[in-house]
């Protein structure tokens, strides 16, 4: 008997060999097709690449563990580098959630999780608001969900973006208090403090709410929050935990006051302008726009009336931001954002960028840029020996039109993470979870 199997009943089963023939496989970091592949997967890793399609390694496999892609496409597993995972859906507007609990939204997680898998995310970097707890049920098997990196709660300064109570309330709260997604946190003595205690709960990286948002009632989108003290020490903790702090940040002064201070991404960033660009370019600070959540709150009438007014204003620079990001040479990522109900609308984030961007510069953004922005480009983002078998079979090829991600149910036609088959929209493809 199998006793860590008795402990532990939801262990997975150890990979079964894959094989891939006649793959076409996409390649984001060259920009590139590679024609006619055999890809070979083992024990969740990319084992063997043969790229002239002339060798025969199947042999040893069952019939059904060798596929033939002809015609088919084999892209690397995709990467949100922003999503709350927490802020579940159930609820028609933002107020509503000021009531969730902590029960309701944990219950409801598994299904935002599972639905992120189906459109292909391998992986998920939560900005705010995902627990250790839940990040450890997807790594045992409790649960099936893309591989999770974690802020923890994220950090913002009294009135700040992570502050949820309006101006009317009088009750004063204490250092560290938690407050929805964030945690409170004023003076560099609280920062110290609340940045380990964040990294001792299993924090893999820092999240501060370094300007204005959208969502926060009580202040404004150009506000600069935080003083420098206290984004040093908070910058100074990440970095002896070998580790990195990213600011939600919308302005060039915002901006700016982060990553002269040591910040190495910037969330949102929908205000920038060239100088800020090619400063966070000359300084190797990751971008992650979230053009998404912009326009489904709009569409979905998510959120009161104040924030529905700054919401229209980032909306019509986001796009230009992003551009003018990527043409200054920031290396910029994936990141959606969605609150609540508006999950679904994940994979739009691909048919927004593409009206500015290059499928090759979207597709970088979701693998390559978002597995170095995870510190992880040494086994996530790409297809290559060595690396962990995150796959997608895709019918069509993105890097000629990217908006095929877009389409799930016709053109995401298998799943793979940690080589098991988690989705398979094709008969051919065996579901293995
Ligand atoms: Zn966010």
């Amino acid at each position: 008997m199998d006793i860590s199997r008795v402990i532990k009943p939801w262990k997975l089963n150890s990979q079964r060999d894959l094989v891939f023939v006649n793959a076409i496989i996409v390649d984001p970091a060259e920009g590139k097709l590679i024609q006619n592949a055999t890809v070979r997967t083992s024990e969740g890793k990319v084992i063997q690449i043969v790229a002239d399609g002339s060798t025969t390694i199947t042999d040893d496999l069952p019939e059904e563990n060798v596929i033939n892609l002809t015609g088919k496409y084999l892209s690397p597993g995709l990467i949100d580098c922003h999503v709350h995972i927490t802020v579940v859906p159930g609820e028609a507007d933002l107020r509503s959630y000021k009531d969730m609990t902590e029960q309701i939204s944990l219950l409801r997680q598994p299904y935002v999780l599972k639905s992120m898998l189906d459109r292909g995310f391998t992986s998920i970097r939560d900005c705010g608001g995902a627990s250790l707890a839940i990040k450890e049920a997807v790594e045992e098997g409790v649960i099936p969900g893309p591989r999770l990196f974690i802020a923890g709660h994220a950090l913002s300064q009294t009135g700040g973006h992570g502050d949820l109570r309006g101006s009317h309330d009088i009750k004063l709260c204490c250092g560290g208090s938690i407050s929805g997604i964030s945690r409170i946190v004023d003076s560099p003595a609280e920062c110290y403090k609340y940045a380990r205690e964040e990294l001792r709960q299993g924090a893999d990286f820092i999240k501060i709410m370094g300007g204005g948002g959208i969502a926060s009632p009580t202040d404004r989108i150009e506000h600069v929050q935080f003083s420098d003290e206290e984004i040093r020490a908070i910058v100074t903790v990440a970095r002896n935990a070998g580790t990195y702090v990213t600011s939600h940040s919308y302005t060039p002064r915002a901006i700016q006051q982060a990553i002269k201070l040591g910040v190495r991404g910037i969330e949102h960033g929908n205000l920038i302008d060239l100088e800020t660009a090619k400063m966070m370019a000359e300084m190797d600070v990751f971008l992650t726009p979230t053009l998404i959540t912009h326009v489904m709150s709009k569409q979905m009438n998510f959120l009161s009336a104040d924030s529905a007014a700054k919401n229209k204003e980032v909306l019509e620079r986001g796009l230009q931001a992003i551009k003018m990001a990527v043409d200054a040479g920031v290396t910029v990522c994936f990141g959606t954002d969605l609150l609540g109900p508006m999950h679904f609308a994940q994979s739009k984030e691909f048919s927004v960028r593409n009206s500015v961007l290059t499928p090759s510069q979207i597709l970088c953004s979701a693998t390559v840029n978002a597995a170095r922005l995870l510190m992880q480009e040494h086994r996530l983002g790409q297809i290559r020996e060595g690396f962990v078998a995150d796959l997608l079979i895709l019918k069509g090829n993105p890097l000629e039109d990217i908006t095929i991600l877009d389409q799930v149910e016709e053109h995401v036609l298998a799943v793979i993470k940690d080589g098991r088959v988690v989705a398979s929209r094709w008969e051919k493809v065996k579901l293995d979870i």
